[in-house]
């Protein structure tokens, strides 16, 4: 299973809406987010090491691990997730309660709002894709006040979620725009550098937040990274 399409009416005739993913590509992702923060693990708890208390990578190698074994053994008692109402919420769930710190809630309640901005439905079109990461960074939003500028994951997942919306509007395919969205949230990453943080343990430095990378904004630039390989079909 790869990309579906779906289509509407339109005083046109038949007009084609972008595809958007389905539930295998949901879990590809998934557990590519889990594949590319085990990979880099370690630079994440060096980056929380400067302005945290060095555990933004274990904490997150943590929660994306225990999110794949609970997948694994859902899907060998034939009881894996039959929508995506279902999988954000199970990753979600999980996050909560196996991470701790300040990214465990944030990431969690990203997930959970996911899954009911997605309802019960087996794919999407690109289009509601984007919606639904916009109803996960609103969760971020209310749960942790975040402002653009704190030097927080906010400030790569907002440009992302931002460039998403826009390349779809105009016109690009999924793909394409996911790849406009993770070069946004790459260069939101590298932004956070000379920002002072406002937001978690960071801020609590001051100024000697400044001139150091935030690692929540990398681990949320890897998010956003890792649906642009799953979302592609397979060889
Ligand atoms: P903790 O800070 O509790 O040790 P982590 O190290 O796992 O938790 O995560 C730290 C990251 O969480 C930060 O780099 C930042 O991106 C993000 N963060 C912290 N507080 C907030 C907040 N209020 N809103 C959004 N993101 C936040
Ligand atoms: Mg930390």
């Amino acid at each position: 299973m790869g990309l579906t399409s779906s289509y509407t009416s339109s005083p046109v005739g038949r007009l084609i809406v972008s595809a958007g993913p389905d539930l295998a590509s949901l879990d590809r992702w998934i557990r590519e987010f889990a594949r590319v923060i085990e990979v880099h693990q370690d630079f994440l708890t060096e980056l929380d090491s400067a302005i945290g208390d060095a555990d933004h990578g274990t904490n997150m190698r943590r929660g994306m691990s225990a999110v794949v074994t609970s997948l694994d053994a859902a899907a060998a008692r034939s009881e894996s997730p039959e929508t995506a109402l279902a999988m954000f919420k199970s990753v979600g769930m999980t996050l909560v309660s196996t991470v701790g710190g300040a990214s465990g809630p944030l990431y969690g309640t990203f997930f959970l709002r996911m899954a009911t901005a997605s309802g019960d439905v087996v794919a999407m079109s690109a289009t509601e894709f984007a919606t639904v990461l916009q109803a996960g960074l609103a969760g971020i939003v209310q749960r942790g006040k975040p402002e653009a500028g704190d030097k927080t994951m906010y400030d790569s997942l907002l440009p992302a979620c931002t460039a998403l919306d826009a390349s779809l509007a105009a016109g690009l395919d999924l793909d394409q725009a996911l790849t406009a969205a993770s070069a946004a949230a790459d260069a939101g990453r590298d932004a956070t550098t000379p920002m002072q943080a406002h937001k978690g343990r960071a801020s609590y430095l001051g100024e000697r937040s400044i001139g150091h990378q935030d690692p929540g904004a990398t681990s949320a630039a890897l998010l956003v990274a890792a649906a642009v390989t799953a979302f592609r079909q397979p060889e």
